[in-house]
């Protein structure tokens, strides 16, 4: 299976290029964050309490998250992988993410970490929440956000970076030249273990 990371903070891109990436190689997109959408837009029990969390820029507890991601992951293990877009974003979630894998048989492949400056992270995200009316996207919410990002999300670059897996690519430019440089840093890092499409 070839397994990505898409890691980056909030505003970084990774939606997008998860979305490019998961049809270029045959991979299920799997975005904690868009499953939780969903979940609140079917008005589900797991949607309610997520939603008291996301509206307040809050990280949703890690064993909901766990929970979710396994049941979901087990459905598709038949799958050529996966991109995880943002997940993991702690140190608990990537070590029981890892464990989990590790039960069956399978390894994270790549980490790629898109850079993004906070400037353009806030003009992105408040642009985004003017179009999408996304509840999360206010100025207030989106710092907050970040603090959560750099207190909790960040030190996953120095896990990943020890294990020999992270890579970093510059979020800023053309969509196209930055899904190019992705896809080098994919083609060049994961080579011959893996059938690229
Ligand atoms: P962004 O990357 O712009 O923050 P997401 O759609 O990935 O957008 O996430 C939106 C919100 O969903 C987060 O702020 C958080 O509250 C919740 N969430 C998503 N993924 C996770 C996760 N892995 N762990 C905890 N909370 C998460």
């Amino acid at each position: 299976m070839l397994n990505l990371i898409l890691f980056g903070p909030p505003g970084a891109g990774k939606g997008t290029h998860s979305i490019k990436l998961s049809e270029k190689y045959k991979l299920v997109h799997l975005s904690t964050g868009d499953i939780f959408r969903s979940e609140i837009a079917n008005k589900t029990n797991l949607g309610l309490e997520a939603k008291s969390f996301i509206d307040k820029g809050k990280l949703v507890p890690d064993e909901v998250v766990l929970n979710m991601l396994f049941s979901f992951m087990d459905k598709h293990l038949d799958e050529n992988g996966f991109v995880f877009d943002g997940f993991p974003r702690t140190i608990v979630q990537a070590d029981k993410f890892g464990k989990m894998l590790e039960d069956r048989k399978i390894s994270v492949s790549t980490v790629v970490s898109l850079e993004v400056n906070e400037e353009e992270l806030i003009t992105r995200l408040v642009k985004r929440g003017l179009a999408s009316g996304r509840t999360d996207d206010t100025e207030e919410v989106i710092r907050h956000r970040l603090e959560v990002y750099n207190e909790q999300t960040k030190p996953l670059l120095e896990y990943y970076n020890k294990k020999n897996l992270l890579h970093t690519v510059y979020g800023v430019g053309s969509v196209d030249t930055i899904f190019e440089e992705i896809c080098n840093v994919i083609e060049k890092n994961v080579k011959g273990k893996y059938d690229l499409i």
